[in-house]
């Protein structure tokens, strides 16, 4: 059998579509490999969206090279190819400067791989970066179920692609193309699916998700709320996420959809970028600081104990000290329980590259350094504030030590606890007992048989 390694930069859609690209090449006797050197087909799926993005491809291309001299000495070759956002904003500049490449391929044209490998046989450097109004997703052939099982009890399931938002920092609505939803039963047969072969937890992901508007059975165009509440009737799905949302795109379904659908777990991350209204402007975000926490009100109205978390970029062109003082107002009124945050980075193409105020590079890290330590300060006792409830968790894998399990609680915190007795898949209740750094520990609270019952 030959053997297929994918190495996945970036976001969690990116982590899909490489599983996606798996599934794909095993028709094709390709079985996966997590071993460089071993693999007869190389593909990096890149990523765009931050820092020195196609510098880092390059410079893994030179390994890659390396190694492929290396096997054609032992007679044996290597394909490789490049996909993700890279290839796509790069194009045949990859074949140009690094002949090693086989194949190009842009994130829409997955389901084309098999033949471009194949034209890749008769000649070498066959780029793809086309926008194909098909759902590329449905040309796909779908993962056995014991190798959908392999991948462990919670999945991800795209439903969207692309942006049309245009943030003036961003490169997706450029790389991944405009938004386009998936149809209603492609989800839903693709999430049965998924229970079926024993997955517990379906997060639904896309760039603009909460945008979504898929075509239903009934022929009307159905809102994330909507699809949340037709996939929460999926039989072996205990829990249901979704990510990444825009606030524009928060209407009051999703919303809603958060008191009604038990499934639904309690935790948003809502990327805000910034607490500065002139900032946001610049940003083109298309909300204000304060239309952002009215949303968060009305979030936390309908599910009070729920766990937010965002995006922040500090330093984007033009960006005062009043200004960083605005976004840290902001996330003290928050209080997030998780974040990720990043000083603002020059995407080619992009309208904010192009302004003139750039910010020094020691203002960002410094402001990115006073945002962090807060951030981190929340978080922590976000995670304290668990300790002594008892919560739902879902077990994922095996522990650090023996009999010890794995999971996440609704929070999406990590839980480590003893576990004898019960199995990855098992949703237990927990009663936290401590939080370290980056985890909680708990034990499983054992249901006490009422004095009644007993007698
Ligand atoms: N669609 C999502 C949204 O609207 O927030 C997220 C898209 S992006 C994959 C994830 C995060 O990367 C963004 O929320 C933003 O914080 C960060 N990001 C994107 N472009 C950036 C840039 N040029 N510099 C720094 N951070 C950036
Ligand atoms: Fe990028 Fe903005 Fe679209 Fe998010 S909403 S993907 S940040 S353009």
């Amino acid at each position: 059998m030959k053997k297929v390694f994918v190495k996945s930069y970036g976001c969690q859609m990116n982590a899909y579509d490489a599983e996606r690209m798996a599934d794909a090449l095993a028709p094709e006797g390709f079985g996966e490999t997590t071993a460089m050197d071993e693999a007869d087909l190389i593909i990096l799926n890149t990523c765009h969206i931050r820092e020195k993005a196609a510098e880092k491809v390059y410079s893994e291309l030179g390994r890659v090279r390396a190694l492929k001299r290396e096997r054609e000495r032992d007679g044996r070759a290597t394909t490789v190819v490049v996909a993700g956002c890279v290839a796509q904003a790069e194009g045949q500049e990859i074949i140009r400067r690094a002949p090693v490449v086989d194949v190009v391929v842009g994130p829409q044209s997955y389901h084309r791989l098999p033949e471009l490998l194949h034209r890749a046989e008769a000649r070498r450097g066959v780029v793809n970066t086309e926008f194909p109004v098909e759902d590329k997703f449905g040309h796909l052939p779908a993962a056995s179920p014991a190798k959908t099982r392999s991948r462990g009890v919670s999945a991800f399931l795209t439903v969207q692609e692309g942006c049309d938002k245009f943030c003036t920092f961003c490169v997706v609505p450029y790389t991944r193309g405009a938004e386009a939803s998936r149809l209603v039963v492609r989800i839903v047969e693709e999430a049965k699916r998924l229970a079926d072969a024993g997955v517990r937890e379906i997060t639904l992901i896309g760039q603009n998700v909460n945008a979504y508007h898929g075509e239903g059975p009934d022929g009307t165009t159905w809102s994330l709320g909507r699809l949340l509440h037709r996939l929460a009737e999926i039989p072996g799905l205990a829990r249901l996420r979704y990510t990444t949302s825009h606030p524009r795109d928060m209407d009051d379904a999703l919303i809603a959809a958060h008191r009604d659908l038990p499934a639904l777990m309690p935790y948003l991350h809502l990327p805000v970028q910034a607490g500065s209204d002139r900032i946001l402007a610049a940003m083109n975000r298309r909300h204000t600081a304060d239309t952002y926490r009215r949303i968060i009100d009305k979030v936390r109205a309908a599910c009070p104990d729920i766990a937010l978390s965002s995006d922040f970029i500090v330093g984007f062109p033009g960006e005062t000290d009043a200004d960083f003082l605005d976004t840290m107002s902001l996330i003290e009124d928050v209080r997030f329980a998780s974040a990720f945050s990043f000083k603002y980075s020059p995407r080619p193409g992009t309208p904010a590259a192009e302004l003139e105020d750039q910010v020094p590079e020691e203002t960002k890290a410094e402001r990115l350094a006073r945002l962090q330590k807060r951030l981190e300060a929340h978080r922590q006792a976000f995670n304290r504030g668990t300790v002594g409830r008892t919560v739902d968790v879902l077990l994922e894998k095996p522990g650090r030590h023996p009999g010890q399990l794995a999971g996440k609680s609704p929070y999406l915190q990590a839980v480590h606890l003893q576990a004898e007795g019960l199995s990855v898949g098992d949703v237990v209740p927990v009663r936290i007992t401590g939080a370290g750094t980056n985890s909680l520990s708990g034990e499983i609270e054992r249901m006490t048989a009422p004095a009644s019952a007993a007698a």
